[in-house]
């Protein structure tokens, strides 16, 4: 099976150069040219699989270029209990009846990024080998916080590898920098940037263009590459969950195979979303796809009209990493939805560049209805939310989740609708700990972090994860900032020393 790109039918290219190349050279994202059939069977099979097996299951139909052995080592290297604080990788946990709580942040970063960013090292080192042999990969990586340390730990020591991630020097949360800065590897940097998130990936973008540092890198035997979620290497890793709660949940008896579920996601690039769209379309029996939006609800608006329109204030959010006004992935969607219509998503994409704005046909419009919902909501009914989750089901759950939960309710409110759901949790509630302290009722004037955190584990009886308590004692290796014309010469100086 090939990938087209959305914005050219004539690119038709294998899984392992879609993975290593990242984009298509004219702005498109690639896409699988048929989404593989999942028959009753194999999801029952799947059933007494673990983590790891049902992944090599889902993969094998999508990366049809990888051999059973290249994708056995993939996905036992990155789904391990090495990396995950959880033999099942991702948890299942009870809300109330009929509807449960997907945990993906049991990863090393306590997001669900690593979902994705653990076996990613892997799929572009195999995809590497077959398309560009021989050269070392360089990748870079511009973050608002949760991207760059769960791609710092994916990355950290893979051989053929190096990392340089930039992130803007006050937009990170005090855990998220702390993150960053103590991490351990000797292939990786970490750099902060006098400057805002959008001034980091501008001036990432403008290193993989710029001629100059490519021929340096030619003559160094080194290419550049992205772990950004446009990539197909981290998209992909996001079907299997959906497919694996579903067999779990049909194992445990909540739910017979056939039952329809809903899946609610706390979104903002639209990859995780999309994901859940993949694994539906697969034939995971999926009623309806929630799509819920913090105060910057741009796919909101869309969803509900059919109009994208990124014209509008950008709000900072206590769910910082919704904070978006662009959701790359949602070109994929409208692919499929207009049956591959390459001319007609360049012509969309065209016009969001130039004027920031678009509008699909009533067909495609129709057809968003059927598949999602969407729902928003601002801060403080963010932070009603995780307090009503946690008084009255004794559940914590961070400031993304609340989103989730709150867009949930709005949703079964309007409709009625008792479909069991599963409700995507992306982070663990101790990286936004300021914030949750502040939903259950604690006052945070004055005090610092890990005094927050104390107290947080205090109200609830709960534990921060070990790996965000370890950043409390680890040394901070990374302290440069540079403007964001220095960037080049940072990637230049750590690729030359290494
Ligand atoms: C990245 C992220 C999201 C948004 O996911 P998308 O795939 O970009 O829609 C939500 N929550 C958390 C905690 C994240 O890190």
């Amino acid at each position: 099976m090939n990938y087209k790109s959305t914005r050219d039918n004539s690119i038709s290219v294998t899984s392992a150069k879609a993975i290593a190349q990242g984009l298509s050279e004219e702005g498109g994202l690639f896409v699988p040219e048929n989404i593989p059939a999942l028959t009753k069977d194999d999801i029952l099979s799947l059933c007494d699989k673990t983590y790891p097996e049902r992944a090599f299951e889902i993969f094998r139909r999508f990366l049809t270029d990888f051999t059973d052995d290249e994708i056995r080592y993939c996905v036992n290297g990155a789904y391990s209990d090495k990396n995950f604080d959880s033999a099942d990788i991702s948890e299942i946990s009870h809300l109330y009846s009929g509807t449960y709580i997907l945990e993906l942040w049991h990863g090393p970063t306590c997001a669900f990024k690593d979902m994705a960013l653990q076996i990613l090292p892997y799929l572009l080192s195999v995809s590497a080998k077959k398309v560009i042999d021989g050269k070392d990969i360089a990748i870079l990586v511009a973050t608002s916080g949760d991207t760059g340390k769960a791609a710092l730990e994916g990355f950290k020591d893979v051989a053929g590898t190096s990392i340089t991630v930039f992130y803007p020097e006050d937009g990170v949360s005090d855990m998220q920098k702390r993150q960053m800065t103590t991490q351990e590897g000797g292939n990786v940097n970490v750099c902060a940037v006098k400057g805002n998130f959008d001034d980091c990936q501008n001036g990432v973008k403008a290193i993989f263009t710029n001629e100059v540092l490519k021929k340096e890198l030619d003559s160094m035997n080194i290419t550049f590459s992205s772990a950004n979620s446009i990539n197909w290497g981290r998209l992909s890793p996001q079907i299997v969950y959906y497919i694996s709660v579903y067999a779990s949940l049909v194992k445990s008896g909540d739910i017979e195979y056939g039952d329809k579920i809903n899946i609610v996601v706390p979104t903002g690039n639209f990859g995780n979303i999309l994901a859940a769209y993949y694994a539906k379309e697969m034939g995971l029996p999926v009623n309806k796809l929630i799509c819920a939006s913090n105060a910057n609800n741009v796919l909101t608006d869309f969803i509900n009209t059919g109009v994208y329109d990124r014209n509008r204030h950008f709000y900072t959010t206590i769910s910082p990493s919704m904070d978006i006004l662009i959701s790359s992935n949602l070109e994929r969607l409208l692919y499929h939805l207009t049956d591959g219509n390459d001319k007609q998503i360049a012509e969309w994409f065209g016009k969001l560049a130039k004027d920031g704005r678009y509008e699909v046909t009533d067909d495609v419009k129709a057809k968003i209805k059927d598949l999602f919902y969407a729902g928003c909501c601002d801060d403080n009914a963010t932070k009603d939310a995780i307090r009503q989750a946690f008084d009255e089901y004794s559940y914590l759950m961070d400031t993304h989740t609340g989103v989730a939960y709150k867009v949930y309710n709005d949703y079964k409110a309007a409709t009625g609708d008792e479909t069991k759901t599963v409700i995507a949790s992306t982070a663990n509630p101790y990286k936004f700990g300021k914030a949750v302290y502040e939903a259950v009722g604690g006052n945070t004037d004055g005090l610092d972090e890990f005094t927050i955190i104390e107290k947080l584990e205090e109200h609830t009886g709960t534990k921060m994860p070990a790996p965000l308590a370890a950043t409390k004692t680890k040394t901070v290796r990374f302290t440069g900032s540079v403007e964001k014309s220095g960037m080049s010469d940072v990637v230049l100086d750590f690729l030359r020393s290494r």
